[in-house]
């Protein structure tokens, strides 16, 4: 079973904590944020406030043994590319990371990210697709 470490929990990244959680995985998140963590602890396996840009904290936090990490820090950008780096190095296998702009997405490649998400535009496109494959403009 796969084991996946969230961090950053806001809108983006605690809805992917709780569904994946919901479907059965393990999943360890992590915010600077005390109320956050506060919020979240009952809805995720284990939830965990730290300064996910320090590396030892991430190690002793046993991140290298997860199998997905997903970075869903978005306005810190220099933060979202430091862990982002981090995980990579520590070996996870598979980092998705969040970005806010096509230029940071393109940073996030080239440390190592093996997918970059753009939630606002992903869905943008998605809605657009959604509405025309259905029949609801049919009518
Ligand atoms: P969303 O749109 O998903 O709500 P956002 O991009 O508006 O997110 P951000 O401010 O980017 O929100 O932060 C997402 C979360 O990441 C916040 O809950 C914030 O506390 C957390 N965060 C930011 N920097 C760090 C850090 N260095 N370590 C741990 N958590 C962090």
């Amino acid at each position: 079973m796969k084991q996946f470490v969230v961090i950053g929990l806001g809108r983006f990244g605690s809805s992917i904590a709780r569904t994946l959680y919901n479907l059965g995985y393990d999943v360890l998140g992590i915010d600077n944020n005390e109320e956050i963590i506060q919020a979240l602890a009952d809805s995720i396996t284990h939830a965990v406030q730290a300064d996910a840009t320090d590396e030892n904290t991430l190690k002793a936090l046993g991140v290298r043994n997860f199998d997905v990490g997903i970075v869903s820090i978005g306005q810190d950008i220099q933060a979202s590319i430091l862990v982002t780096l981090i995980l990579k190095e520590l070996g996870i296998k598979f980092v998705v990371a969040k970005a806010q702009s096509e230029l940071h997405g393109k940073v996030l490649y080239k440390i190592g990210a093996d997918r970059v998400v753009f939630p606002e535009r992903d869905m943008g496109v998605r809605v657009a697709h959604n509405l025309v494959s259905s029949n609801i403009l049919d009518y």
